[in-house]
């Protein structure tokens, strides 16, 4: 039986969807619905959008809301709640907090979505007891959300830890979708590890392949998909590239470690969460090479799909002691 004014909404706002939950204090999902973002209605469209499935859920369930948490791209300018020119949203500026606070008539807490997943991870998932934890997200993008000392880390506009443009690569080979060069995200990230492929590919030398046969026969799209089903299957050209991609990321997680000391990072996004070993087990091969701090636990995180959307559930409970 639910209670009245006991359950938080959390919104997980991301370029591609939008997801909608009725949560607990103890981190139980009640009940969530998806849709895809509404990018089609002008800049005013994604607000309406996430305003029309809190009426859904909440009519469905008949309660009342204790408040509501939004984790989304950003990035984000915190102070007029809204997001800023996102490479992945075709609008310069988008408000979320101030549309969704009218209706409702109460309390909207907005983070990114990275910043709002390692929240989700500290009260729901493995940050738990910890006062230093990283989560980041391998996906589309790379992002990171960081606590260091008990505080999350937010910045002058709320973009703290971008870890995905930590530069990794001088030579600049390959531009990232942010439109400067050399950052890790336009190496590791999903969207963007066809590029790498195709540059190894030129590179090297390979032996015969059916990675090296069968990649030009691919769309951008699937290639990222295609690439890891060669590597599944034992392609050496493949593992290589996997094993070339590891020291990239690792490289990235050893920035993150040196500048953030975390006693644990916690790893989720798509293409972690599909591809556990052949992402991680070559960063914690590697990572030992880069790092000067003392290695931190890395695993995946036990929240899976829903910790950005766990996270936004927690920023309700947590706002007041916690985030500001
Ligand atoms: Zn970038």
């Amino acid at each position: 039986v639910w209670v009245k004014g006991k359950y938080a909404i959390g919104v997980d706002l991301g370029a591609t969807n939008v997801r909608v939950g009725i949560g607990t204090n103890e981190g139980r999902i009640l009940e969530k619905i998806c849709e895809k973002t509404d990018k089609s209605h002008g800049s005013e469209g994604i607000s309406a959008q996430i305003i029309g499935m809190i009426y859904d859920l909440v009519n469905d369930a008949k309660i009342n809301i204790l408040g509501i948490g939004v984790g989304s791209i950003g990035p984000l300018d915190l102070k007029k709640g809204i997001i800023t020119h996102s490479p992945n949203i075709p609008f310069n500026s988008v408000p979320l907090q101030e549309p969704i606070k009218r209706e409702f008539n109460t309390s909207v807490t907005l983070l990114n979505d990275c910043n709002s997943a390692v929240v989700g991870e500290r009260m729901f998932g493995a940050g738990k007891g910890f006062d230093n934890l990283v989560y980041m997200t391998l996906s589309t993008g790379i992002g990171g959300g960081v606590f260091v000392d008990g505080h999350l880390l937010l910045g002058k506009d709320g973009n703290a830890s971008e870890v995905g443009h930590i530069v990794i690569d001088i030579e600049e080979r390959l531009r990232c979708g942010c439109g400067k060069r050399g950052h890790w995200e336009a190496y590791c990230s999903g969207k963007n590890i066809p590029n790498y492929v195709r540059i190894r590919l030129k590179e090297t030398v390979y032996r015969d392949s059916s990675l090296r046969k069968r990649v030009n026969g691919w769309s951008q799209e699937e290639t990222t998909k295609m690439f890891f089903e060669e590597a599944e299957n034992g392609d050496k050209t493949a593992l290589d590239i996997v094993e070339d991609i590891g020291r990239l990321n690792a490289a990235g997680f050893a920035s993150v470690i040196n500048l953030y000391d975390p006693s644990i990072i916690t790893v989720g996004g798509s293409m972690a969460l599909n591809h556990e070993s052949l992402i991680l087990n070559p960063i914690k091969k590697y990572v030992p090479n880069y790092v000067i701090n003392r290695v931190p636990k890395i695993q995946i995180t036990p929240l899976g799909e829903d910790v950005v959307l766990m996270g936004a559930i927690a920023l309700v409970y947590q706002q007041k002691h916690m985030l500001m």
